[in-house]
């Protein structure tokens, strides 16, 4: 083979990403991971890597010089405040109809995400990927990946007393009484340390809100499972600050076009490498924009009519109640959510229980509803800006929010309560102006074959969230994990 091809590049770094590289490098070979965002390695000046929530700097938000909050307002006032422009770890990406939040690192999603580890209830895997053995994932895939990813539970028995969780036992006495089934929600935060945080023994993390910005302690991103695992193997190189813009046929497999970037955002250096496999592991949003984008423009003018298509909110939509003074929700509210109410099968809504760390008691329950709608969008290459577009509709979300109240009108009629309405604007009660779990654009068995190969293009693959259609029903991680599990198993017995 020809020493100047790289045997397999990976763009992106996130779940995708990292468990395509661990299974590459496992079976021998030499993998480079691309990631547009930071290292993340590095404490800045505070001594702590990821800023907090309630104090956001530089490191929040990629280059923006203002925060944009999911929560916008506060008792009715704007929150949002003015940061220098960075490559910091959030990125709230918008389109016309909806603004995608997104990690950008090493590390993808994870290094920003709640740490919430679900897969969903085997009934409802034929909604979530139509085309996927479910034997082969509740036997094998989904299993791996819940052992790699460190998914634990928290010890009810601490639940039940703790401070940092009277929020979320507030909502389940809620649900109890409105006859709602709810559940105990897995998640990758390590529950011996948050045990410690509260017994004042370690650095606090999800007791002092850290969320959103990154967690500095108890969570397990990426950083401490695959990719810890894959720096492990020796056979793969991590460029950080590097985004991939173009990939092209060449001798060998394909040329792939690199811009460096500084921390400003602005390229300052392009390089080209020559790669035999390619895998797609830029999220739902940074694959679909690449794809359109390279079909548009000639460079993979053959991937097929599906690309772009099948792209889908999970059903994202944000809600509080205010609750009266006998039902305080706490000062202290762990950042990581464990608490879900389960109306999927009635309403088609599936709710967390969500903090609030505001640190001061706020008499409020606020939920992340995941719920059940048809509308699906399509990405477009825009030739005269240059740019992709998502033609995702605002009013599609009133599908989410009559879902979402077949919960919350019934528990705010028994508890006497109503909708808090300060805290996504003036007025205003949806918080339907978002996603924070972006699904779909390359789909599985459509845009590609069963296993994530695109057609016509040997060599070339998609392996994350963009393979699936747009909903997973719970929250997505888990799914996009044991889905790479299941296809980098199967592309290295037979195409390596
Ligand atoms: P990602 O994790 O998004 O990784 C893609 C990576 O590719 C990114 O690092 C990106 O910077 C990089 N990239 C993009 N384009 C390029 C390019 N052109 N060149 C180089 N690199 C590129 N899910 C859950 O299951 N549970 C939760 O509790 C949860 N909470 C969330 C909270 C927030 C605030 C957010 C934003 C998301 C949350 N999610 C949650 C969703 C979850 O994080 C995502 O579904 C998941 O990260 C998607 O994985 P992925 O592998 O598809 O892509």
């Amino acid at each position: 083979a020809d020493a100047a091809v790289i045997p397999a590049l990976v763009i992106g770094t996130g779940y995708g990403g990292s468990v395509a590289a661990l299974r590459l490098a496992q079976a021998g070979v030499d993998v480079h991971m691309v990631e547009m965002g930071m290292a993340w390695d590095t404490p800045g000046a505070d001594g702590k890597i990821f800023a907090n929530t309630t104090t956001p700097d530089q490191r929040s938000f990629w280059l923006r010089t203002k925060t944009k909050q999911p929560l916008s307002n506060f008792l009715g006032f704007p929150i949002d405040k003015a940061i220098p422009r960075y490559t910091g770890v959030l990125d709230a990406e918008e389109f016309a109809g909806i603004t995608v939040y997104q990690g950008r690192g090493v590390g993808g999603g994870s290094l920003v995400n709640g740490g919430m580890a679900v897969t969903p209830k085997r009934e409802n895997f034929g909604d979530v990927l139509p085309t996927v053995n479910p034997d082969e994932m509740y036997g094998t895939y989904y299993p791996r990946a819940n052992a790699e990813l460190g998914v634990n539970m928290i010890r009810p028995a601490w639940f039940d007393t703790t401070d940092a969780y009277q929020y979320a036992r507030v909502g389940r006495k809620h649900a109890q009484r409105s006859n709602f089934p709810y559940v105990f929600v897995p998640t990758v935060y390590d529950w011996n340390y948050m045990e410690q945080e509260a017994a004042g023994t370690v650095p606090k993390s999800a007791l002092v809100g850290e969320i959103l910005y990154g967690n500095n302690y108890g969570k397990k991103s990426l950083q401490k499972t695959y990719l810890s695992k894959v720096r492990a193997t020796g056979r793969v190189t991590i460029s950080p600050l590097h985004r991939v813009v173009n990939v092209v046929p060449a001798t060998g497999g394909y040329k792939v076009t690199i811009e460096q970037l500084n921390t400003n955002g602005d390229p300052i250096a392009v390089k080209e490498v020559t790669a035999a496999k390619v895998f797609f592991a830029a999220g739902s949003v940074g694959t679909s924009k690449l794809l359109v984008k390279l079909k548009a423009t000639g460079a993979l003018p053959n991937l097929n009519g599906e690309v772009g298509k099948g792209w889908g909110d999970n059903g994202n939509v944000m809600c509080g109640r205010a609750n009266h003074m006998w039902d305080p929700t706490g000062a202290l509210q762990s950042s990581i959510p464990t608490l879900g109410i389960d109306n999927w099968a009635a309403g088609g809504a599936f709710a967390e229980v969500a903090p609030l760390p505001t640190g001061i008691e706020t008499y409020a329950s606020f939920y992340l509803s995941i719920t059940k709608t048809p509308n699906r969008a399509q990405f477009t290459w825009n030739a005269a800006a240059g740019k992709v577009d998502l033609n995702w509709q605002t009013a599609w979300k009133s599908v989410s929010i009559n879902a979402a109240k077949t919960i919350f009108d019934k528990i705010n009629s028994k508890e006497g309560t109503i909708y808090r309405t300060d805290l996504f604007g003036v007025y205003k009660i949806w918080g339907d102006h978002l996603t924070y779990h972006p699904l779909g654009g390359a789909i599985l068995n459509r845009a590609t074959d069963n296993y994530g190969r695109l057609q016509g293009y040997p060599g070339l693959y998609v392996i994350d969230g963009s393979l699936i259609p747009g909903s997973t029903v719970v929250n997505p991680f888990v799914t996009i994990t044991a889905l790479a599990e299941r296809n980098i198993e199967k592309i290295i017995a037979t195409d390596l």
